[in-house]
């Protein structure tokens, strides 16, 4: 998968290119990501990219032909099937759903600053604008490195042991993660206890408990999770003997 950033600042994702899954992913080449800065296309000498907004009020945006020279640039190096991303709180949040549209395209990321970016970027450019949540950031750096981490996740051959995808929340089934637990045993002066089926080695017992554990999280901390997902039988089951204990307990 290529990926093209176009940000005025670029260094802020070199640590994050440089470590974990992303890095090992642009070492197998499953990944390229390359970078656009708009200021190396801009014609003033001052090599400002940004302008006051048209009508009055405070602030700036970017101004839209350094970023068109950029999206020209990124295109002649990721030719074929590419969607245009503007991160941007005003965009569809981030889900699944999203990712997975993605997931067989080349994408290429504008990151906006300031005020963000000439309207008609947007009107004339971008196919899809992405938010990572209702909230304001300074920049579409972060969102960007949001979203490359959530798709290299699910590049096929990116994550060694497809487990540890599969049972993380919201894969799981629609449900959160089961609680786990690793050496040591005993933490001393610590509460909880590793529960034993863990360590009876009785994978069947172990796969149920998990499954209750994973009901009983998803009830006590996103029931609007439950309330979407359809219960097997045995998840019927499995969840009344957890809400059973949860009442004995509490
Ligand atoms: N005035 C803009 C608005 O209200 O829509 C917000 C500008 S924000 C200060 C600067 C840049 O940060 C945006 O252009 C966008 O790229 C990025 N950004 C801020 N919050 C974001 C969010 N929740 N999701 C995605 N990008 C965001």
């Amino acid at each position: 998968m290529l990926i093209g950033v176009i940000s005025l600042f670029p260094e802020i994702f070199q640590p994050f290119i440089k470590y974990g899954i992303i890095q090992k992913s642009i070492k197998k080449k499953l990944l390229s990501i390359d970078f656009w800065n708009p200021r190396n296309y801009t014609n003033n000498k001052k090599y400002k990219v940004d302008s006051t907004i048209y009508g009055g009020g405070g602030g700036v945006i970017l101004k839209a032909e350094p970023l068109i020279r950029s999206i020209e640039q990124a295109k002649l190096k990721i030719r074929n099937n590419i969607k245009l991303i503007y991160l941007s709180p005003q965009g569809r949040k981030i889900d699944t759903a999203c990712i997975n549209s993605l997931l067989c395209k080349n994408i290429i990321l504008i990151c906006g600053r300031y005020k963000g970016i000439d309207e008609r970027i947007i009107t004339n450019f971008v196919d899809e604008e992405i938010s990572i949540g209702d909230y304001i950031l300074s920049g579409g750096e972060l969102p960007a490195m949001v979203l490359i981490d959530i798709i290299v996740r699910l590049i096929p051959g990116v994550l060694n042991n497809i487990l540890s995808n599969s049972t993380d929340s919201f894969f799981n089934n629609g449900l959160l993660d089961c609680p786990n637990y690793t050496k040591p045993r005993v933490l001393n002066n610590f509460k909880g206890q590793v529960p034993k089926i863990l360590l009876s080695g009785d994978h069947k017992k172990i796969q149920q408990w998990r499954l209750k554990q994973s009901l009983g999280a998803t009830w006590l901390k996103r029931p609007d999770l439950l309330k979407k997902k359809k219960l097997t039988k045995e998840e019927k089951f499995l969840f009344n003997e957890f809400k059973t204990s949860y009442f004995k307990k509490n």
